[in-house]
């Protein structure tokens, strides 16, 4: 098949390219955009079968409709969320959806788990400090994590591999999801309901995905329930959290530290070098003037083992389409 990658960076056509290198001779054709895919950039996939995209890929109507007229079928998102598609539109216009639904629950797990450290222990400022000759610890006190109460929104692959990591480091964890992860009988964890975890926990790590109904699931409300002085962690999707309403619990002490690798405005901010510009989103502005706040431009998932994974998994669904079967990875 004719591929049109979206969002192309240096590592995904290298991965890409390897992956694709290992079905000889019935390999497919991939063009690589740098351009995000988009109402503007779709045109670019005329003449193909399929688009390859990702997490900040715009695939509304109006793009899925370009999308079609120009011959597209199918597309292979290389990533675990589907959010950014709309799939009704998608399904009238015949469209398939595949996705990467498990890739490596590590590296996002591990991720969090760094947020935690670095804001624990201020890693962050203590880089900074040591680097001006600056010894001093004033500042720097953090708390042991062994024995606190870790809160986990969403108990399913990465969720479970979090939970698993702290009870590794002592914590007594809560979890929190509609439907469970049935490992978890076998975890020494206890399942409970949103409010309870939220009051208890003195971290919060959100792993659940980004549905209507999960839409600023972390609000003013939920942030009051929370335990003053609680470290809340969103490595999962940015519209998780209200921003504006965790600036606030920041701002008032009721939040006690912040640790992002997703944002709900990040679509016209990350993957993307902007060191030479000027930074037009103040409320991202305000949250970088926090000490207590880390932001990361979404890079749980960057490892060599997971982006080794997308790629097998992105041309294993490419293959499934084309030999007409569905494909257990396929959305619609
Ligand atoms: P998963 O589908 O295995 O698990 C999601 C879990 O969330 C399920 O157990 C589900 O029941 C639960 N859930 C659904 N609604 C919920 C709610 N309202 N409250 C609490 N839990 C709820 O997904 P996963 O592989 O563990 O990934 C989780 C999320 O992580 C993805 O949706 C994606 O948004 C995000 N993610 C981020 C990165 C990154 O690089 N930052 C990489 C991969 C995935």
């Amino acid at each position: 098949m004719n591929i049109a990658v979206f969002s192309t960076k240096p590592y995904d056509r290298r991965f890409l390219e390897a992956a694709n290198q290992n079905l000889g001779q019935n390999q497919h054709h991939f063009s690589f955009f740098e351009p995000q895919l988009n109402p503007e950039t779709a045109i670019l996939a005329q003449k193909h079968d399929a688009v390859c995209a990702f997490v900040n890929d715009v695939l509304d109507a109006p793009t899925l409709r370009i999308l079609a007229e120009n011959g597209v079928h199918f597309i292979a998102m290389r990533c675990a969320g589907f959010n950014n598609v709309d799939l009704g539109v998608a399904r009238e216009l015949g469209i398939g959806v595949g996705r990467v639904p498990a890739y490596s629950p590590f590296a996002v797990a591990e991720h969090a788990t760094a947020l935690i450290l670095s804001l624990n222990r201020k890693i962050h400022r203590a880089y900074n400090r040591v680097r001006e000759g600056n010894f001093a610890l004033e500042g720097l006190l953090g708390f042991d994590l062994h024995g606190k109460v870790v809160g986990v929104v969403g108990t399913g692959k990465i969720g479970l591999c979090f939970v698993k990591i702290m009870l590794g480091f002592g914590c007594r964890v809560l979890c929190y999801d509609p439907f469970p992860s049935p490992e978890l009988a076998e975890l020494d964890v206890e399942v409970v309901e949103l409010p309870k975890l939220l009051s208890q926990s003195d971290i919060v790590s959100l792993h659940c995905p980004l549905f209507p109904e999960t839409h600023h699931l972390i609000n003013a409300q939920t942030l009051a329930q929370m335990k003053r002085g609680a470290f809340l962690i969103n490595t999962s999707r940015g519209g998780l959290v209200n921003t504006r309403a965790a600036i606030e619990a920041l701002r008032s002490g009721q939040l006690g530290a912040l640790g992002l690798d997703v944002y709900e405005e990040e679509a016209s901010l990350f993957f993307e070098d902007r060191s030479d510009q000027l930074l037009h989103d103040d409320v991202f502005a305000r949250l970088l003037a926090f000490q207590n706040v880390i932001v990361t431009g979404h890079q749980a998932f960057f490892t060599r083992e997971a982006l080794e994974n997308i790629a097998a998994t992105t041309v294993n669904n490419l293959n499934d389409w084309q030999n007409g079967r569905g494909g257990r990875n396929l959305v619609i």
